[in-house]
């Protein structure tokens, strides 16, 4: 069974230049949660007057319908951000820096080591809330900067998130910059090193094609959580050249069609994409919404 957390309302719309009414954005929500999701990442906590796309957070949360059966959730980047968090009713909260200075610096203008030290602050305060706290390690696979990182680099990161509370890691390769060997290789260490009782995520962009060969190395190697985006919509504000996320049913797709499980409809993902385009004004990249189901 794979577990796959619906990024689409939040990195998906971040990157959007239209900004998509709070009506459409709730829409998109309960839509996804009838086609079967159950963790849906729903908006983010960061400054409104940069990212004007997430700036009614507060009011998404409020005005989706509840599934008890889902886990709904955020972003936060920072000690601001999680306040804001704390006083609406998320589920979880995924907790993201980058794995280089040059990326954090350009992101939130902080080193590794001071992001760290602010995001452990930012988890206890979540864990003592008793929010699920997910620690997300961006640029995972590389940096378009720096250039490969070091596997040492993301399992220390990974470490100090574990350390300070968080129930959760999900390795993100932020500008696509992947392939399924690394992927595989970095999934073996992670488990060696913390063990597989702790869950572990992948989040992929298809910036250069190898999304779904990303996540089928990730599967092989053990891992049943994926983000992806429906539609494919998605990508970072700040990545240069960075595309949209993993296609929700596209990948959804992928598995069925190995006989593995993933709890949702795909026709109706399919339905969620085709009118998701409509109200975005421009093509999505996810094949499945063009070829159809098979
Ligand atoms: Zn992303």
């Amino acid at each position: 069974m794979i577990h796959i957390s619906e990024v689409g309302p939040r990195d998906g719309l971040q990157n959007e230049k239209k900004i998509l009414p709070i009506e459409t954005k709730v829409k998109l929500i309960n839509q996804l949660v009838n086609a079967g999701i159950k963790k849906v990442e729903c908006v983010s906590f960061v400054n409104p007057k940069i990212v004007k796309q997430m700036a009614d957070a507060e009011d998404v949360l409020k005005q989706i319908e509840r599934d008890p059966s889902v886990s709904y959730g955020g972003l936060v980047l920072s000690q601001s951000g999680v306040e804001r968090a704390l006083k609406t009713e998320v589920d979880f909260l995924n907790v993201a820096m980058a794995s280089s200075d040059t990326f954090n610096l350009k992101n939130s203008k902080r080193t590794v080591e001071d992001s760290l030290k602010e995001l452990s602050k930012v988890i206890h305060d979540g864990v003592t809330s008793g929010i699920k706290m997910i620690g997300v390690v961006g640029t995972s696979f590389g940096c378009p900067y720096e250039g490969r990182v070091s596997q040492n680099k993301v399992l220390k990161i990974a470490e100090k998130f574990l350390e300070v509370g968080c129930k959760e890691i999900t390795f993100a390769d932020t500008t696509g910059m992947a392939n399924p060997n690394q992927v595989s290789e970095l999934v073996d260490e992670f488990y060696t090193t913390f063990g597989k009782e702790i869950t572990l995520a992948l989040h992929f962009h298809n910036t250069r094609g190898l999304g779904l060969a990303n996540t089928l190395a990730g599967y092989q190697a053990g891992v049943r959580h994926f983000d992806s985006s429906v539609g494919g919509l998605g990508g970072c504000p700040f990545a240069p050249k960075a595309v949209g996320n993993v296609c929700t049913e596209d990948m959804v797709n992928m598995f069925h069609q190995m006989g593995i499980e993933t709890g949702t409809n795909l026709d109706k993902l399919i339905e969620i994409a085709q009118w998701l385009e409509v109200e975005i004004g421009h093509e999505l990249d996810g094949m499945l919404m063009k070829a159809g189901s098979s």
